[in-house]
C-alpha cells in the first residue's frame, strides 16, 4: 500500500527514466488504441484501489486544474460567495488563454491532505489523473508529465522497463491481458 513516503522519490525517479517513457510513448504510438485502453483501464482500477490518495494529495500541490464556468459556479456556491469574489480570491487566467486556473499552487483548498472543497472540486480533479478516459497512446505526453507527480501512473505495472516496445506485451501477459 501507498504510504506517501514514496512521494519524494518519484518526481527524480521519473527524470531518470526520462528515456525510457519516451521509447514507450513511441512504441505505444504504433498499438491499437482500443487495446491499449482495455489494459490501461484495468491496471488503473487495480493500482488505484492499492493507493490510498488521502496519504499523497500529490496533484493538488503540483497540478493547476482548469476551471471551466460550471466548475467555478459549482464552487461559488458551495462556499457561498459571488461568481467575481470567487474569481477575484482564488483564480488567475493561464497566460495567453481564457481559461481559468488557481491562483495559488499548492491549491489554496489543500488542507493538510484533504481537499476542503471536496464536494464541489472542479470536474479537472474529479477526473485526475485521467486514466480511465479513452483514447490512452494520444494524451502521452501527458502521461508523461504526471509520472512525476502521480503514484499511480508511476507505478511499475505501469512503469516496467519497455526499452523495445516489448514489455507492454509482458505486462499484458502478466495482467492476464490480452494484446
Ligand atoms: S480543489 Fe480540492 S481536489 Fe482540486 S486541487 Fe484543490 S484541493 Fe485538490
Ligand atoms: S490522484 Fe495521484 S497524485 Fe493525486 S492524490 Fe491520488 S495518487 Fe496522489
Amino acid at each position: 500500500m501507498f504510504t506517501g513516503k514514496e512521494i519524494d522519490n518519484i518526481k527524480k525517479l521519473s527524470e531518470e527514466k526520462s528515456d525510457e517513457n519516451w521509447k514507450f510513448r513511441t512504441f505505444l504510438k504504433g498499438c491499437d488504441e482500443k487495446k491499449i485502453d482495455r489494459i490501461v483501464h484495468r491496471l488503473y482500477r487495480e493500482i488505484s484501489s492499492e493507493i490510498d490518495c488521502n496519504a499523497c494529495a500529490n496533484c493538488c500541490r503540483e497540478i493547476s486544474p482548469v476551471l471551466k464556468e460550471k466548475d467555478i459556479k459549482r464552487l461559488s456556491r458551495g462556499l457561498k460567495i459571488s461568481d467575481d469574489l470567487f474569481e477575484k480570491k482564488y483564480l488567475i487566467k493561464r497566460e495567453n488563454n481564457e481559461e481559468y486556473i488557481f491562483n495559488k499552487k499548492p491549491c489554496p483548498f489543500l488542507s493538510g491532505n484533504l481537499c476542503s472543497a471536496y464536494l464541489y472540486r472542479p470536474d479537472d480533479c474529479r477526473l485526475y489523473p485521467h486514466l480511465h478516459k479513452k483514447d490512452f497512446i494520444f494524451r502521452l505526453i501527458d502521461v508523461i508529465d504526471n509520472c512525476s507527480v502521480c503514484p499511480i501512473v508511476f507505478n511499475p505495472k505501469f512503469r516496467r522497463r519497455y526499452p523495445d516496445g516489448i514489455e507492454m506485451q509482458d505486462v499484458a501477459r502478466n495482467n492476464n491481458f490480452s494484446i
